[in-house]
């Protein structure tokens, strides 16, 4: 037997004992005690561009040339025409929206299994977020469902690709078209995703990333608009720097339209050309990664990996993201499974609670403002609107991983499907104890 089969073996059949050891919950061996790769990563590369940024005095954007160096590449590297970078992602979100014109009065459509900073750059506006159910099977927005959803006060269709796995864009196009309304991508978690070879967040009217310390592209905070539309690309311009667009410099004041001032500044442009030397090797990883992981998890019963669609090309991983049956886990809840699965070593997440069932939509809808905009009827009905059973079972059954623990080796994969399997083989005396 060579070195490599023997190894292969002797895993085959640790995996065959492992599944019967003692889970570290009931007192056996924790199954990983090392650490799990750390998040950010970074070496000279930053260190250089940020000392560099620091003695050249140019720390805003209007001074430097990082910020529009880094515009360039992303832009390069995702096939957009254009590319705005912003302060964060909820900027990037609601400068969009903003450009649109998305405004008091306005219905935006969007799923309530997101990040809540999805819904509140609607609210930001004065506009309605209304809620489309979610695909259990997939996580993301059920875009058969958003058509049903649509009204004459619809102006924009708000599709994330939660986790980084693209949500049904031949379906939200489609039906986004056939009523002429701009779908904004909301791709904070999806850098380097792909739908049928073309990078998620360049086939909408707009799509917008993050670089929050947790996002798959770092640069502590951090965001970027991509767009085909170079007059909207314009007004995104002048929205993010307080009215002014593009040409104005110095004293020459023109404001174009309302605005704030959300630039994304030099250390940040900096800190993202750094980052991005590594993005494509750490994407092809946790890819690779996850669909080991994936391969193994499917495997034990009651555990459903995310699905993903059929013209999904890529899938940026975010986050792994499966769902838990208890049911098959002899009736041990979702809490107690992701203890025993942090006792082994293994850190997971229930993941996000029910957006749209959140007491801060009753308040904001309850204000005053929105008491002015919105007639007691709308505001009375929109609780109706809104239900969404499939995500509020979703959130009952999700776990996540995170992106960091999908960089590391491929043994990394195989101790997360052991815990399960463990786990999945003790359930019962768990459940118990
Ligand atoms: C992170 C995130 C945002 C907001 O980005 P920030 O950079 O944190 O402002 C918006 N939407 C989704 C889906 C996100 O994951």
């Amino acid at each position: 037997m060579d070195r490599r089969s023997f190894i292969a073996a002797s895993a085959a059949a640790s995996t065959a004992l492992g599944a019967t050891a003692r889970p570290a919950i009931l007192g056996g061996s924790k199954l990983r005690t090392a650490a799990w790769p750390s998040w950010p990563v970074w070496d000279q590369r930053e260190e250089k561009a940020i000392a560099k940024t620091l003695a050249s005095g140019h720390w805003f954007r209007g001074s430097g040339k990082n910020v529009a160096e880094f515009e360039a590449q992303y832009a390069a590297l995702t096939g957009a025409k254009g590319c705005l970078a912003t302060a964060n992602g909820t900027s990037a979100l609601l400068t969009s929206l903003g450009a649109m014109g998305v405004g008091a009065g306005d219905e935006v459509i969007v799923t309530p299994y997101t990040f809540v900073a999805s819904i509140n750059v609607i609210l930001m506006m004065n506009a309605m977020p209304v809620f489309v159910d979610t695909d259990r099977e997939t996580f993301q927005i059920d875009a058969k469902k958003i058509a049903a959803a649509i009204t004459d006060r619809t102006t924009a269709i708000m599709p994330v690709h939660i986790g980084g796995s693209p949500a049904d864009l031949d379906t939200v196009l489609k039906v986004a078209a056939s009523k002429n309304i701009p779908v904004l991508e909301d791709a904070c978690q999806a850098h380097l995703g792909e739908w049928r070879g073309k990078k998620v967040g360049t086939l909408g009217a707009a799509g917008c990333f993050s670089f929050q310390a947790s996002k798959n592209l770092n640069s502590g905070e951090g965001g970027a608009i991509l767009t085909n539309d170079m007059d909207l690309l314009e007004k995104c311009y002048a929205f993010h720097n307080n009215s002014r667009g593009r040409k104005n410099t110095g004293y020459d004041f023109a404001y174009i339209a309302r605005g704030a001032n959300l630039r994304m500044t030099e250390f940040q442009g900096a800190l993202l050309t750094a980052q991005m030397t590594r993005l494509e090797e750490q994407a092809k990883r946790r890819d690779q990664n996850a669909a080991y992981l994936t391969s193994m998890l499917k495997e034990i019963p009651g555990v459903k990996p995310a699905r993903m669609y059929d013209g999904c090309t890529r899938n940026a991983y975010h986050l792994y993201m499966f769902r838990y049956d208890k049911e098959k886990f002899g009736g041990l809840d979702r809490a107690l499974f992701l203890k025993a699965m942090a006792a082994e070593g293994i850190p997971a997440s229930p993941g996000y609670g029910p957006l749209n069932k959140e007491p801060f939509l009753k308040y904001t809808l309850q204000s005053r403002g929105y008491q002015r905009i919105y007639s007691p009827k709308e505001i009375a009905n929109w609780h109706e609107r809104n239900h969404c059973p499939e995500n509020d079972q979703l959130c009952q059954e999700a776990v996540w991983l995170t992106q960091n623990m999908l960089i590391g080796e491929r043994s990394d994969m195989e101790q997360v499907a052991e815990a399960v399997r463990r786990i999945h083989a003790h359930a019962a005396a768990i459940a118990r104890a």
